[in-house]
């Protein structure tokens, strides 16, 4: 006689964290849990999470003084959005589970249920994982399991996959693995300050190094009042899209304007794109430390404009101590673009925008810049008050 009872859920499996060592997997799965549980409860789910060695368990809590057996199809919809936004997820399904389950029982379970799951002339397999806490072997349950199924097996391509894993705790039984994200648990690789324009490439640099499992905080040059402020509205935009796959974000938002005059009154214009940049950088490395952020990172690309270059990548990070990281240097912009479209972040990414650059980049800045000259020209402008004004007036916001 056992007391099993039916309860449903989403299963989930770890993708890269599985290969972890055991000290280093039990810190991945503790962000892992935060994270689901933080949206989760955004979603207004009502649930248990069960860990398991190599799963997790969202076990939606059985309806209380309600006649409903299964949960609503909004419930499921929420959940199965926060999954597809996960990091650190190899795949996901929707999933029965019988607790406290015996072999009879699940037998039983199934010989009611399978006509609901499969018509008349479709197919089926049955795909069987077990722990050690199941005595039968896999030749006696597939045979009691399929007994009674009154349908064709068909282990190659069949119209439906019937998964079932035995554990300690009862059995799952779910139908259909949704790929995840992979990627590592966010917040589990420190911390980065990205420097985000507004435009295609910056989110999706942004998101690649969420999705190693860094925690990011944004950074975004503004040039209000010479310019509108779209460039700060489309990247507010963007935060909010952002937090579908980071908890929070806090951005920084910097005027970048007095500074840009200062360049482009002082310098040669074929090297005040350098320039801009190598300042922009400075600043970044300032606050990345008050913030304790590890590294810098950017939507660079390799040769995609001019100051992309390796030269010119050497000359922009040249006075820098703090790594630069630059996940999109290898992509396409079709790569990109297709990223940012995965991400919901292209529609409003290409948004127009007077950008802080696009006003004062001049017709002709250099592929091939020399680093004395930059250096020569950024010391003669004596920037260092105006940084430190423009710190004091940086803004942020939390999202
Ligand atoms: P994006 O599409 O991200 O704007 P881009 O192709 O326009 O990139 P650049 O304008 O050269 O290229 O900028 C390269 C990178 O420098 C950006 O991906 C971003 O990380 C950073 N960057 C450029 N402009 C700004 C800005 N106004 N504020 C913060 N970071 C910026
Ligand atoms: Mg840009």
């Amino acid at each position: 006689k056992s007391s099993q009872s039916l309860t449903q859920g989403f299963l989930l499996a770890f993708g890269e964290l599985f290969l972890k060592s055991k000290g280093v997997q039990k810190l991945l799965k503790r962000n892992l849990a935060n994270h689901l549980t933080f949206f989760l409860k955004k979603e207004k789910v009502d649930f248990k999470l069960r860990q398991y060695r190599e799963r997790f368990f969202i076990e939606i809590n059985p309806y209380e003084n309600s006649s409903r057996s299964s949960p609503t199809r909004t419930v499921l919809v929420g959940m199965a959005k926060v999954l597809q936004n996960t990091f650190g997820l190899a795949w996901f399904a929707q999933t029965f589970f019988l607790a406290k389950a015996n072999l009879k029982d699940l037998s039983r379970f199934i010989k009611i249920n399978y006509p609901k799951w499969l018509k008349p002339n479709q197919t089926f397999a049955l795909r069987l994982k077990k722990d050690e806490s199941v005595k039968e072997s896999r030749e006696q349950i597939i045979k009691e399991i399929a007994e009674p199924i009154k349908r064709k097996v068909n282990l190659g391509k069949p119209n439906k996959e019937i998964f079932l894993e035995g554990r300690k705790s009862g059995w799952f039984i779910y139908f259909k693995k949704q790929k995840g994200l992979g990627g590592l648990p966010i917040k589990s690789q420190g911390r980065i300050m990205t420097l985000v324009s507004g435009g295609i490439d910056s989110t999706p640099a942004s998101w690649l190094m969420a999705k190693r499992g860094a925690e990011n905080i944004w950074l975004h040059f503004h040039s209000f009042p010479l310019v509108s402020q779209k460039s700060i509205e489309k990247v507010r935009e963007l935060a909010r899209v952002f937090i579908n796959y980071q908890p929070k974000l806090k951005v920084y938002f910097l005027p970048f304007s007095q500074i840009q005059l200062q360049i482009k009154t002082n310098t040669p214009a074929k090297y005040r794109v350098l320039l801009y940049r190598r300042i922009m950088f400075k600043i970044a490395q300032k606050l990345a430390r008050k913030e304790n952020c590890q590294a810098l990172a950017t939507g660079e690309s390799l040769g995609q404009v001019s100051s992309q270059t390796l030269t010119n990548l050497a000359i922009i990070e040249e006075a820098l101590k703090i790594p630069i990281l630059r996940p999109l240097i290898g992509f396409d912009k079709e790569e990109i673009i297709a990223l940012a479209q995965k991400i919901r972040t292209y529609e409003i990414s290409i948004q127009p925008q007077e950008d802080c650059c696009s006003l004062f980049i001049p017709k002709h800045a250099t592929a091939s810049g020399r680093l004395e000259i930059a250096q020569e020209l950024e010391k003669k402008l004596g920037l260092d008050k105006l940084i430190q004004e423009t710190l004091k007036e940086a803004e942020i916001e939390i999202f």
